[in-house]
């Protein structure tokens, strides 16, 4: 007998020998327009099943690895500030033991909860971002936790140039010209991706952060604050293959809202590239 609990595919290994822990924030008490992230992470481990354990791009197996999937976190909706907390703590007994942490959000701010654990683990952290938007604000309508803020709040704790942003095409006048200051901000695109990873370096701890809307609305419709003008999938995995040499520590997946999608592809596509990222955590 087996107690009937779903996983993502291929993550179903015992946690003293799993190297990823995965688990899922269901909050989307922040969200400014159309909420529905609490739903991601239960339609990705579904939807999951229809994707092979091997990776044609990598050419790795989820099934050669070891990573545990131990559901969601139960958080409290409408406290932002005790669900970060939740999750901080959870991510900070995941990397207190060795381990890697992968998030399914949830709206963008649950990253800030695993980035947090993943900063007091490992000071010297570099974060890489990928979004449609800058999520630079100070606050939003005075709301200092938000998922338009993380970015800010993630800078709070890294400090200045060691955020890496890419394919940003939103955001405030004042957020781009703050990030000039702080942080490595791209437009539009990606093409500065493989120097930032050189200087980076191979052996630097890196939290890769992906909001799912970095994507085309064409490609993602499921999402809570569509932006037109992004990336098609095969970008997307030209972006993850180039991360293969890193020593990334830590990520997550956030912002799929899966019914704003009947199709279901959306919830494909974030399938697909948690797959392809737990694939290049694994060494
Ligand atoms: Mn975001
Ligand atoms: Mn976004």
């Amino acid at each position: 007998m087996q107690s009937n609990i779903q996983t993502f595919i291929g993550c179903d290994a015992e946690y003293s020998e799993a190297s990823i822990i995965i688990f899922g924030a269901p909050f989307d008490g922040t969200t400014s327009f159309r909420p529905g992230t609490r739903f991601a992470a239960e339609h990705i481990r579904m939807d999951s099943y229809g994707l092979e354990t091997y990776s044609p791009y990598l050419e790795k197996d989820l099934e050669d690895y070891h990573l545990m999937d131990i559901g969601n976190l139960d958080l409290p909706f409408g406290n932002a500030k005790r669900a970060l907390k939740m999750i901080e703590e959870k991510a900070t007994e995941i990397f207190s033991a060795n381990k890697k942490s992968f998030l399914i959000g949830g709206e963008h701010l649950v990253s800030l909860g695993n980035i947090t654990a993943a900063y007091q683990k490992y000071p010297n952290l570099k974060l890489l971002h990928f979004d449609a938007h800058a999520d630079l604000r100070d606050d939003y309508m005075e709301e200092k936790l938000s998922h338009a803020s993380v970015m800010r709040r993630a800078w709070d704790l890294l400090g200045d140039d060691n955020i890496y942003q890419f394919c940003i095409r939103s955001g405030t006048r004042e957020e781009f010209q703050w990030a000039k200051k702080h942080t490595f901000l791209e437009k539009f695109n990606y093409d500065t991706l493989s120097e930032r990873i050189e200087s980076i370096g191979k052996g630097t701890p890196v939290y890769v952060t992906i909001d799912l809307d970095v994507f085309d609305p064409s490609v993602f419709p499921g999402t809570g604050t569509p932006e037109p003008g992004g990336i098609i999938f095969k970008d997307m995995m030209n972006i993850i293959k180039g991360l293969q040499g890193l020593n990334i520590v830590g990520g997550d997946v956030v912002e799929l809202s899966p019914h704003y999608d009947a199709s279901g592809v959306s919830t494909a596509v974030a399938c697909k590239v948690m797959r392809e990222l737990l694939l290049t955590m694994l060494k």
